[in-house]
């Protein structure tokens, strides 16, 4: 048998396992518990689980979804965030083969899927897991693994003193995003923590390329609410958003095709067409949130002011995934560039 097969098993493996961590340290950030104690144990009868029903996907498939003690149904984010860390730490064996950098891309994509997870499940992105993540990025960028001879790292393609520019740079253009935002529309269109995750992607890929995976987050993020938009048109017969909406495609499409096509890049021009991205973004996503009814739209503003939110009502929340937007264009650029 091919001996890269059998490591790729292994590898594959490997990631269901840390996936299974992963879902561990959400759910401890989460709750405000230690990482490594106590024994897991089922979040609603506290009972403690026996080593079999820990085993990543293969547990909640004997389990049918269920705690095997209280029967009470376990969250299909387990054997999701699992599947996904496998498939990604073999495609990051894949294209980085035997090296520094398969390690280091390993860590990235597990902080963009604790970071992703978190947000998602409960609407808040903990600081602690941006500042593990600028610091990777600083390291690594800062030995320059993989690359050594010409300054340019193989992951990011950048260097350290563009990296340090690229933290200030991604957090201050995220907190100009929110700040305009705010005084345009007197509410927060994505939520603080979402400054601190831009840093710490800027310090991974420097001040060139968090530019354009903002520009790609705020594609990605609009892109996901196509269903909202066919909604509003059916609905509603809305067509200023739908006209917006077609604005803001072909602004990103002119992106996409001048970065694709001009092979020196400019990078004045690069600023100011993600400047245009992002603002064409703030304002399709204020429109978005004004489609939903007004008590979800109060909701979105208490928990995006940190207020407290009742457990019934957080799954009706309606949330702009920034964080996560901008950890799959992260991904993407890593394993496309
Ligand atoms: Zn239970």
């Amino acid at each position: 048998m091919d001996i890269n097969f059998v490591v790729g098993i292994f590898v594959f493996i490997t990631g269901l396992s840390i996936g299974s961590f992963l879902n561990v340290v959400v759910l401890r950030a989460l709750s405000d518990e230690s990482i490594v104690f106590p024994a897991s144990k089922c979040p609603k009868c506290q009972t403690p689980l026996k080593w079999w029903h820990n085993i990543p996907v293969l547990s909640y498939i004997f389990l049918r979804g269920k705690c095997a003690f209280c029967k009470e149904k376990i969250s299909i984010q387990y054997p999701i965030v699992e599947l996904l860390t496998g498939y990604l730490f073999l495609s990051t064996f894949m294209k980085f083969g035997y090296s520094f950098n398969t390690i280091f891309v390993i860590i990235f994509l597990s902080m963009f899927i604790v970071i992703s997870t978190t947000d998602i499940r409960e609407h808040v992105a903990f600081n602690l897991h941006s500042y593990i993540l600028a610091i990777a990025g600083l390291i690594y960028n800062f030995f320059n693994f993989g690359h050594l001879y010409n300054g340019y790292t193989w992951i990011f393609h950048t260097s350290f003193v563009y990296a340090i520019l690229g933290l200030i740079l991604g957090a201050a253009l995220i907190g100009i995003y929110l700040g305009f935002g705010y005084l345009i529309f007197k509410t927060m269109i994505i939520g603080p923590g979402d400054i601190f995750i831009a840093g710490a992607l800027g310090a991974c890929f420097g001040w060139k390329y968090i530019l354009l995976i903002i520009a790609a987050a705020v594609a990605i993020q609009v892109l996901t609410f196509i269903p909202v938009f066919f909604q509003k048109l059916i609905q509603k017969k809305d067509y200023l958003t739908i006209t917006e909406f077609i604005i803001f495609i072909t602004i990103a499409s002119g992106n996409y095709l001048y970065l694709k096509y001009i092979p020196k890049e400019i990078y004045a021009v690069n600023i100011l067409i993600t400047i245009v991205l992002i603002t064409s973004g703030i304002v399709l996503s204020k429109r978005i949130i004004d489609t939903l009814p007004e008590n979800l739209v109060a909701l979105n503003e208490a928990m995006l002011n940190g207020e407290e939110i009742e457990e019934e009502n957080k799954n009706e929340l309606f949330h702009m995934p920034f964080g996560p937007a901008l950890c799959c264009a992260s991904l993407l650029f890593i394993f496309l560039h």
